[in-house]
């Protein structure tokens, strides 16, 4: 900003950042979506995807950390362990590189990372996304996807912002759960459901609930049961995401598999057949590693370094 005084730059200069983050790949699925590769200033790595719909609009899928500490063994950004927690800069900073590839209508916090687990910085990012004096992008048009931390869903629920709030169930039998989710030891499924009543009372929104399909492990009927159980009085939708594959990661000794499409056709008629609502998610963005649990599998295709042109 040359028409301003060099002290004043310097100042400026002095106080301020204005780009922390680094683009150092792009990637576009023949599908339309976007991954961003972005370098933190620390050297850290994170991914940031744009799902396209088609006609110029997208859903930006942001990280909130860099590596993930809980463990889930069916996902790539599990499996990096855990770095640090990202700055509400370095958040919108990935909306800002998103946001200049095609607008952005709607945001998940879908990314790398556990967001309760870092929630005070997403709250100051969500803050400045969603003032008016910053980019006034309504609460309704953003979802926080959670691996169910019981304490982060209720501070969320009494604090805000009053965003819609998805929860990765993946199994409702508790005892395969916690063995396919760690985390969940610490956050039993009884407390997950009162937090859950908890915040669609305080918010009035429904919540989602999120399960990713592991062929031969969570598609039986006990487990349409043991989901119908945990969903009753809670009146959602139940987003069923068949799993995206993940070189090398396996469970208890065996590799993980997609669902067969017998598996995933019986488990949707007995969830249906027991009134849940469903909705299938469509693997976007797979052949750059960009769906649903891929985010962190390094295949690169090199693209100029540049700055956050948005800020
Ligand atoms: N940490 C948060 C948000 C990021 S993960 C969470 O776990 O909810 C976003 C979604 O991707 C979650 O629902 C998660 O269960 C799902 N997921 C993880 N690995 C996956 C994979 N390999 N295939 C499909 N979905 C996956
Ligand atoms: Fe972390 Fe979510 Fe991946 Fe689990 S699924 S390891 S919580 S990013």
């Amino acid at each position: 900003m040359s028409d301003l005084g060099k002290d004043l730059r310097e100042e400026l200069e002095s106080r301020f950042t204005l780009r922390s983050s680094g683009l150092s790949a792009e990637l576009t699925d023949p599908d339309g979506t976007v991954k961003l590769l972005i370098e933190l200033r620390d050297g850290q790595r994170i991914e940031a995807v744009l799902l396209s719909d088609g006609e110029g609009r997208g859903t930006a899928c942001l990280s909130s950390q860099a590596g993930c500490p809980a463990g889930c063994v069916f996902c790539k950004t599990g499996s990096l362990g855990f770095s640090r927690n990202l700055s509400s800069g370095e958040i919108i900073e990935q909306f800002f590189y998103l946001n200049s590839r095609s607008a952005v209508s709607n945001i998940v916090i879908m990314g790398m990372g556990e967001p309760l687990l870092n929630l005070e910085e997403l709250r100051r990012a969500l803050g400045i996304l969603f003032d008016p004096r910053g980019l006034g992008i309504s609460p309704r048009r953003v979802t926080v996807s959670t691996s169910g931390i019981v304490e982060g869903i209720r501070d969320l629920a009494d604090k805000g912002p009053p965003v819609r709030l998805a929860l990765s169930l993946t199994s409702a039998r508790e005892e395969l759960r916690n063995r396919l989710m760690p985390i969940g030891r610490e956050n039993p499924l009884p407390l997950l459901k009162e937090a859950l009543l908890y915040y669609q009372k305080k918010t009035g929104r429904r919540v989602t609930l999120e399960a990713v399909l592991l062929g031969g492990l969570n598609t039986g009927k006990e487990e349409a049961a043991a989901m119908a159980a945990f969903a009753s009085g809670l009146g959602l939708i139940v987003n069923l995401i068949p799993w995206n594959p993940v070189e090398g990661l396996v469970f208890e000794g065996r590799p993980l598999r997609e669902p067969s499409p017998a598996e995933l056709r019986n488990f949707t008629a007995e969830l249906e057949g027991r009134g849940l609502k469903l909705s299938l998610r469509y693997r976007k963005g797979r052949a750059i590693a960009g769906a649903c649990g891929q985010l962190g599998q390094i295949r690169r295709q090199p693209a100029p370094r540049t700055g956050c042109q948005g800020l």
